[in-house]
């Protein structure tokens, strides 16, 4: 089921200089909330401001910070977290925990109504945040303009070898083929190149790189990719520049030991955080599912062997 992918094309009123888009979704959930986040994909966050802040040099650290989507039901709660400059985070938890609204608070798209977020010297604001975040959603969001546009809207002043560098390193290098400079001017779309989830998904990772933010917030990067497409995004992600701090929220368990240190999130709190070792050494949420998967993974085994008892 995973494997099914619905590509959707929506033609809509003209957005500023983005005449048309199509929407790639890679569930085929509903594609109307999928709309409103494609109108707030903030293309004016790439333009140079000075930063007030530089992440590259600083940790981030939210302390006692809250969150609401509506001013009443609170969805994240005293929550408590430090991210080293140049980690890598995992956040897992049950669906519904906040493991969204967590990276849409550290993107500055939702601004807490608690705590406070910094950086050990300064307090850091949503501009402020949005300025030093890079994101790949859960659901890429291309526009059906050129590659070369799509990679633009993260990084306007690229140039061809750092756009084909981006795309190689997120994994395309493979579909550019050796007439890469040339495709960049290809069209992406019904008219063009039709791309399947994964590359989709890919894409949007090159153009988060492309953009150089110190912060890379990644919401389930891998879930829609094939065993071999995830290992080589894992491969990019793992060879990523060291100065880049990396929060990425994944339902992929058994791939832990590729983060520093893991969130555990339930109910919009931070309910266990470590690495992975010390997770597993604790009777909570990560102990737990794996025990449930590692019998599951047994039952699988004495089912198909076929001689029970
Ligand atoms: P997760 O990513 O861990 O599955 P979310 O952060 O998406 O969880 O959601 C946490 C809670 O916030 C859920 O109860 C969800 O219904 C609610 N929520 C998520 N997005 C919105 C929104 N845009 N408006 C109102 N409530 C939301
Ligand atoms: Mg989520």
């Amino acid at each position: 089921a995973a494997a099914l992918v619905i590509l959707s094309f929506l033609m809509l009123a003209p957005v500023n200089y983005v005449g048309s888009f199509f929407y790639i979704g890679l569930t085929g959930r509903s594609a109307e909330k999928k709309i409103a986040e494609i109108e707030e994909i903030p293309v004016h966050q790439s333009v140079a401001r000075p930063l007030d802040i530089d992440l590259h040099t600083g940790d981030l650290v939210l302390e006692n910070v809250g969150a609401s989507y509506d001013g009443e039901h609170r969805t994240l709660r005293g929550v408590n977290a430090v991210f080293p400059a140049g980690s890598r985070t995992a956040v897992i938890g049950p669906s519904g925990s906040g493991k969204t609204t967590l990276l849409r608070v550290l993107q500055g798209q939702l601004e807490p109504d608690e705590g406070i977020i910094h950086d050990g010297r300064h307090g850091m604001g949503p501009a402020t945040l949005k300025h030093n975040a890079a994101v790949v959603e859960q659901h890429a969001t291309l526009f059906a303009l050129t590659l070369r546009e799509n990679l633009q809207l993260a990084a306007p002043l690229a140039t061809n070898a750092q756009m084909v560098h981006a795309l190689e390193q997120a994994g395309l290098g493979g579909w550019l083929g050796d007439q890469a400079t040339r495709r960049l001017d290809e069209p992406l779309g019904e008219s063009g190149a039709r791309l399947s989830g994964g590359q989709a998904q890919r894409l949007a990772l090159a153009r988060a790189l492309l953009a150089g933010r110190p912060l890379l917030l990644l919401d389930e990067p891998t879930s829609s990719l094939d065993v071999q497409t995830e290992a080589e995004v894992l491969a990019t992600l793992r060879g990523l520049d060291r100065s880049i701090t990396t929060v990425t929220v994944t339902h992929r368990l058994g791939l832990l030991a590729d983060y520093d240190r893991v969130i555990v999130m339930d109910g919009g709190r931070i309910i266990q955080s470590g690495d992975r070792q010390a997770l597993l050494a604790q009777d909570g949420y990560l102990k737990r599912a794996m025990e449930h998967f590692t019998q599951r993974a047994r039952g699988l085994r004495t089912a198909h062997s076929g001689r029970d008892k």
